[in-house]
């Protein structure tokens, strides 16, 4: 269960320059990564073809020749976003949730159970007011790449990894047909890999909340890439996904840890700063926190004043 830490302000500090430059290259890399991947594909197609034209003997060239182009265009454009989506640079709502379901007796920190009345009517409010929830990943592509957003993009995050996020509101986003953002410890959380990995199949982005959530301002050097850089390769060797992302445990960072972050490849990070993540600050990425006593009322009161702010 995560501690509830109240944010540091002073460490707002970024170094846009150096990032775009990297995520530039990074950019080229994936350009010519796809490049590379449609080539090998056409070239196999194209045996294929050729090989099933000379075993049928010309018969079914007619044929051949109506399936090829429509292939070959599809791979041409590899991220096929829906028409009405856009190129979108401003900033986007990060919710943050923890358990969904009703506080247990006894917990710490209750505020960080969300029934799941409560969160279907959160998330059934959104759908009604046209958001529409994507992954981090997609907003980074928005943001740095050339990646488009839907009208009134929202991320809807969970942290550390509870079954409940898994019974409860992977059910919830998969009705409306969204997506969230697993921010999940590397070591003893209580959700289980199978769900994990269900989730991650529904198209979910797994993203790194380090190995034992410590305070990640307390460590030495060697236990702060062991937390950082060590949960990376641990969950994308575990899920065979990419973990493009990183949520500080209890929302603690300073300049070391952002550097730490920044170093392991990670293109953003998430906090507990309350506000809209902007573009300009990848590793203070505010959120949203939604808490029991929220409701709906207190729900939609936050994303307002944090849209307002
Ligand atoms: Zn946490």
């Amino acid at each position: 269960m995560s501690d509830p830490f109240r944010d540091d302000y002073r460490y707002l500090t970024e170094l846009p320059e150096e990032l775009r430059d990297r995520r530039r290259a990074a950019a080229r890399r994936r350009r010519w990564r796809r490049r590379l991947a449609v080539a090998g594909l056409l070239a196999v197609i194209g045996a294929v073809v050729a090989l099933a034209i000379t075993t049928l003997g010309g018969g079914g060239s007619g044929g051949g020749n109506e399936t090829q182009p429509s292939t070959a265009s599809a791979q041409a454009t590899p991220p096929v976003y829906p028409a009405d989506w856009e190129p979108h640079l401003g900033p986007v709502p990060i919710l943050e949730y923890h358990a969904i379901q009703p506080p247990v007796p006894g917990a710490d920190f209750p505020q960080l159970f969300v029934p799941q009345a409560d969160f279907q009517r959160q998330m059934q409010w959104l759908a009604d007011h046209g958001y529409e929830a994507v992954t981090l990943d997609q907003v980074e592509a928005a943001w740095y790449e050339d990646g488009r957003l839907p009208a009134k993009p929202v991320v809807v995050s969970f942290d550390d990894g509870y079954e409940s996020q898994y019974v409860a509101a992977f059910p919830e986003l998969q009705h409306l047909g969204w997506k969230g953002v697993l921010n999940l410890v590397a070591r003893d959380s209580d959700l289980p890999d199978a769900d994990v990995a269900k989730m991650l199949d529904a198209g979910w982005e797994l993203a790194s909340h380090t190995i034992t959530h410590p305070d990640l301002t307390t460590l030495d050097a060697a236990q702060l890439d062991h937390e950082v850089a060590g949960s990376r390769r641990v969950l994308k060797r575990r899920f065979g996904v990419p973990v493009d992302n990183f949520c500080y445990p209890a929302g603690r960072y300073d300049d070391t840890v952002i550097s730490a972050v920044r170093d392991a490849g990670y293109v953003g990070a998430q906090s507990e700063v309350p506000g809209l993540a902007t573009a300009a600050h990848p590793y203070v990425l505010n959120r949203i926190e939604v808490e029991l006593d929220d409701g709906l009322p207190g729900f939609v009161s936050k994303l307002r004043s944090a849209e307002g702010a």
